[in-house]
């Protein structure tokens, strides 16, 4: 069964609600404690909401179970961005994205864990006192991340259930990959950010996580809506979508420079079959050059990222939001305690370089050229569109690493394995894991790119690869 078969059980008043989350929250605390998917799950919220559900059975995702990441606001419910500094925070309001579910019947069953505030690819920069979420392969290895938790149960759960995750660089395809289930993030002002802890503005989505296409695409359809509180939220005439096209019609560009160096075997080999798969299907698939996504993406991404990161870090302070810890000594002493302790390394890491990049001196010769190469990078996958209907590549270059491989990185190394998301990314271009089979018992994931607005392109080629 999946969610669109439970929801339309619920609503026909087959299956009761109250019984079906009662056994999901059983479920998901056993798989807790094992994994560590969750930093909380909301029992008596999602209780309480059965029961509403249960009196009113309607809606696209009546009675069923949402994970939602950390880092986006639910009322009531601890949101924490996977971090200490923000302990103890529980939103008054939900965010957009999370009402918008609520409203067509989901029941919010839990907070998922993440790299703290976002800031990772392995779910292994989780915030002081949280624990890493473990593959649900093998638990010696990664989930991926930043949504590893959102990624991690999508795949353990044997009930119905959606994740409500969020990118910023590829934290829904990278860990969807890792842990083998489909990600989709969407274009950058789809999905309200209203209600997001932010890490770089101009970059993060939120997005599904889904166990099939149809799933994600029943969630995307329901969050995907214009919002006001969001000011970059985008009008619904202004999302101009290309017009549906059978397969013979439709082109693909394969990025070439992916194909080769520094992608590891097995991924390599998968992506071929793909490819091949496609061609059987009577696609035109064909190797397309992105030169400045190759050279400049990741440099770009992580001045602006860290840039933006180190503003939004700013008003964990110690007054508002959180942690807060004994008054003593100035401001400056007292906001360096709270954040020197609560803080995890990457975090402060972060901080440090996207401070330094937009400082007074420096500001010309790397926040603003890394701006001016993001139009760049823009550009030339604007030119691609004009002839492609998708681009595709592997979504990771590497099969989910362990622990200790990671802890092996530095954090340069760890930053180049995004190599492959950043640019999607940077251009607000919605991309999708499409999980693509298996090597060493472990999960391969496709990542499909289109042209913004064009997420139905992407659902379309997911369905004929998924069937
Ligand atoms: N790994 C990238 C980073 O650390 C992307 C993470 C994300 O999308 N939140 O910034």
């Amino acid at each position: 069964m999946d969610a669109r078969e439970l929801a339309e059980k619920v609503r026909a008043r087959k299956i009761d609600p109250v019984q079906s989350i009662k056994e999901v929250l059983q479920k998901i605390k056993r798989i807790n404690a094992e994994y560590h998917y969750f930093t909380t799950i909301c029992e008596e919220n999602a209780l309480e909401q059965a029961e509403q559900v249960k009196r009113n059975p309607k809606g696209k995702l009546a009675g069923v179970p949402v994970s939602v990441k950390d880092c986006i606001c639910v009322k009531g419910v601890e949101s924490a961005a996977g971090s200490r500094i923000l302990e103890g925070y529980k939103p008054v309001f939900d965010a957009t994205a999370v009402e918008l579910l609520r409203e067509e019947g989901a029941i919010i069953i839990g907070k998922t864990s993440q790299d703290e505030f976002g800031f990772g690819g392995f779910s292994a920069n989780v915030g002081i006192g949280h624990q890493k979420p473990l593959n649900p392969f093998d638990r010696q290895r990664s989930c991926g991340g930043s949504s590893g938790g959102s990624a991690g149960i999508t795949q353990k759960a044997d009930f119905p259930h959606i994740s409500l995750a969020e990118s910023t660089g590829g934290s829904i395809v990278n860990p969807a990959s890792f842990c083998g289930v489909v990600g989709l993030c969407p274009t950058y002002g789809a999905v309200s950010r209203y209600g997001l802890l932010d890490y770089a503005n101009s970059l993060d989505k939120i997005g599904p996580m889904a166990k099939s296409i149809a799933e994600a695409r029943l969630m995307f359809d329901i969050i995907a809506q214009h919002d006001e509180k969001d000011a970059t939220s985008v009008p619904h005439g202004q999302r101009q979508k290309h017009k549906e096209k059978n397969p013979e019609e439709m082109r693909i560009g394969i990025i070439s420079y992916v194909m080769g160096d520094g992608i590891a075997e097995p991924i390599q080999e998968h992506t071929k079959k793909v490819i091949e798969r496609l061609r059987q299907k009577g696609i035109a698939c064909k190797e397309v050059a992105l030169p400045t996504v190759k050279e400049f993406a990741i440099a770009t991404y992580y001045l602006l990222a860290t840039a933006e990161a180190s503003t939004n870090l700013a008003k964990y302070c110690g007054m508002r939001y959180g942690k807060a810890e004994q008054l003593k000594g100035n401001f400056n002493d007292y906001f360096s305690d709270v954040r020197s302790r609560n803080f995890g390394k990457e975090a402060k890491r972060r901080v440090i370089l996207g401070t330094f990049a937009r400082m007074a001196g420096y500001r010309d010769a790397y926040y603003l050229k890394a701006a001016k190469v993001r139009t760049k990078i823009i550009e030339e996958y604007r030119e691609l569109f004009k002839s492609y209907d998708a681009l595709l590549s592997p979504t990771v270059p590497i099969l989910p690493p362990t622990f200790e491989e990671i802890g092996n990185l530095t954090p340069l190394a760890q930053y180049m394995l995004d190599a492959l998301t950043v640019g999607p990314n940077l251009a607000g271009l919605p991309h999708m894991n499409l999980p693509s089979g298996n090597a060493q018992g472990l999960p391969v994931g496709t990542l499909l790119t289109a042209d913004h607005f064009n997420e139905h392109i992407l659902f379309r080629l997911g369905e004929i690869l998924e069937g």
